[in-house]
């Protein structure tokens, strides 16, 4: 039996789940399961035949215990980011920099609305964009902030998070909730999965390609977009939400980028136990943009009397 070398933790089944026994065929097989998802490693050769004294087979596939990725211990994540500060900013879209570029775009104009509302995108007093992480049971964990410019690049300052803005940086809470590893630890949408259990997954690097993505191709009850907030944002302690999911990886159109995100594909594929594909050829565009300037920068023409993209 060849080693298998698996990047997560395993151990047998101890549920009363039986499979048929790859040697006597006798449905007496316990099968080896990863720890998180419960799922079999492959229930057809890993795991152990009950029938000890008649069969005797057993084969288990090997945990690569050196990998970093398996090594690296999860984030400490401690205080809740506050519900009623992010309410003074959530909406605010006729004086969002952002939004208002946006809605000069025909091909968004039909589910722009709905979308900005669904993952409740805010407004800073200057016009910048609020763009809130909440978790698969909908716990608010950043609001990152974003500040577009009316030709929807991002400009060089006030791009931060919302704790750390002047006006909310001293409230009680923050304290608290700066003692975290990361504050980002969750998808950019992660709180739309539980809303379309059925929906194909779809993950970008940023919170603002979703927005575009998700008015753009509308079917937003097939398919959801994340956000993976960064190129190194596809980490181990975000995968468990996808499980059993279908799911599509659009990689910024780099090689580096492209590279990690295959290698990415690989382990959230054999985590999730699902089907994951990294969409390269869908969209290739200028080295270094993503999908949403793709969509942009194709239906320009739209704008009236219009600054382009
Ligand atoms: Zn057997």
């Amino acid at each position: 039996m060849s080693n298998k070398y698996l990047p997560f933790k395993t151990h047998l089944d101890n549920t009363s789940k039986k499979y048929n026994c790859p040697q006597c065929g006798k449905k007496t097989f316990v099968a080896q399961v990863y720890a998180d998802t419960k799922k079999p490693v492959d229930e057809t050769i890993y795991g152990r035949c009950d029938r000890q004294e008649k069969c005797k087979y057993q084969a288990m596939g090997k945990t690569d215990t050196t990998s970093s990725f398996f090594t690296a211990p999860p984030p400490t994540v401690y205080g809740k980011f506050s519900g009623q500060t992010y309410k003074r900013y959530h909406g605010g879209y006729e004086r969002n920099n952002f939004v208002q570029y946006l809605k000069g775009f025909d091909c968004l104009a039909e589910n722009l609305e709905h979308v900005l509302k669904m993952y409740y995108i805010g407004t800073l007093p200057d016009g910048a964009t609020c763009l809130p992480y909440i978790d698969n049971e909908n716990i608010l964990r950043a609001v990152q902030t974003k500040n577009f410019g009316s030709d929807g690049h991002t400009k060089k300052n006030g791009n931060s998070f919302l704790h750390a803005h002047r006006e909310v940086k001293d409230e009680a809470w923050v304290a608290d909730y700066k003692r975290s590893d990361i504050k980002v630890s969750c998808f950019f949408g992660e709180h739309l999965l539980q809303k379309f259990p059925k929906a194909t997954v779809n993950i970008v690097e940023a919170g603002k390609t979703c927005i575009v993505a998700s008015a753009y191709f509308g079917d937003i009850e097939n398919n959801i977009w994340l956000g993976a907030y960064s190129l190194i944002g596809l980490k181990k302690y975000k995968y468990k939400c996808l499980v059993d999911r279908e799911i599509n990886l659009y990689p910024d159109y780099s090689k580096n980028a492209i590279d990690m995100w295959t290698a990415d594909a690989e382990k959230i594929s054999i985590y999730c136990n699902s089907l994951v594909n990294v969409m390269i050829d869908e969209y290739t565009g200028v080295e270094g943009s993503d999908l949403a300037d793709k969509i942009l920068k194709e239906n320009t023409h739209q704008r009236v009397g219009g600054v382009g993209g």
